[in-house]
């Protein structure tokens, strides 16, 4: 999050530690937890990509380190025992008091496992949002996502204004993955389904950009997911005229075979 882009907005930053409210299946692969706690007071948040880091219990010992933010808003990273992921806020209801998030069911790694293993009355310890992006003006918004970032890409389609026209490509395994979407009327949704392909190992989403015809006038494009599968279609967007910082955020979410890939990281290949 550069702090030079006008568009970046920093909120304080905060450490909660919250409690499981529910947990369910949404999809066969799609898990839904909604947290509360009176540790939600204050929390803040304003776009779909806003995003907070969990912190999970050591999976042998049980130990759940939290992060401690000083006075200065920072946090060390490298505590001795803190382990944690990066999430998207799904959904933030401050009257009841509950923060939504979708977790992609997979058994590779602790986040993973602890999404599929989740019980009211767990606790998450939960940092951020550490700040928003805010959107510029435009005439219609382009969205690619794989599954780690349809949670930001269903949000983004649900808070767009009902006049946006919007197109969203929206890669799952397979049919059963879908999610009802109260998208604009003016959006066009179109599910991509990986089938025998493994997540982040097949290319429809390139595919799918690569075939879009974009219509007259100024677009955002917003990509994620699948940090190798991102970069042809970070350059063609860029062919395409569309400018990074300006008018188009690739963000790799995660990589295959990379533990807690750091999606700050520069990769502008
Ligand atoms: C800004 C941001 C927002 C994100 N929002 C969400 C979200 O809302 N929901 C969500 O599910 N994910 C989201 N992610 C992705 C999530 O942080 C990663 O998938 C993370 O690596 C999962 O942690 P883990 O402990 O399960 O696996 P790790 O320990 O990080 O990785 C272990 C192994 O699992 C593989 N792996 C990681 N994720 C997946 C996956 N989804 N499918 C298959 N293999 C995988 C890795 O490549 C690695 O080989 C987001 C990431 C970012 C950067």
């Amino acid at each position: 999050m550069p702090a030079t882009d006008p568009r970046v907005e920093f909120y304080p930053l905060r450490a909660r530690l919250l409690t499981v409210a529910s947990a369910g299946y949404l999809t066969p692969r799609m898990i839904r937890i909604t947290l509360t706690g009176d540790d939600l007071d204050g929390f803040r948040t304003d776009n779909y990509a806003d995003h907070v880091k969990l912190f999970f219990p050591d999976e042998e010992t049980g130990r759940h380190a939290l992060p401690e933010v000083g006075a200065d808003g920072r946090w060390n990273m490298r505590d001795p025992g803190l382990l944690y992921r990066d999430y998207t806020v799904r959904r933030h209801d401050p009257d009841a008091a509950e923060l939504t998030i979708d977790f992609v069911a997979h058994d590779h790694g602790p986040a993973g496992r602890w999404a599929r293993a989740a019980r009211p009355g767990d606790r998450l310890g939960v940092l951020g949002p550490r700040g928003t992006h805010h959107l510029p003006d435009v005439d219609y918004v382009l969205m690619g996502a794989d599954e780690t970032a349809l949670p930001a890409a269903a949000r983004w389609l649900e808070e767009l204004p009902r006049d946006a026209r919007a197109y969203a490509f929206l890669e799952v395994a397979d049919p059963g993955e879908e999610q009802h979407i109260d998208a604009p009327d003016n959006a066009v949704v179109t599910w991509l389904h990986r089938d025998t392909d493994p997540s982040g190992g097949a290319n429809l989403l390139e595919r799918a950009i690569r075939g879009f015809t974009p219509p007259v006038g100024t677009g955002f494009a917003w990509c994620a997911g699948e940090a190798t599968a991102l970069k042809p279609i970070r350059r063609h967007l860029r062919d395409s005229g569309f400018e990074r910082g300006r008018t188009l955020d690739v963000d790799g979410y995660w990589r295959r075979g990379t533990v807690n890939l750091d999606h700050h990281a520069a990769d502008d290949d």
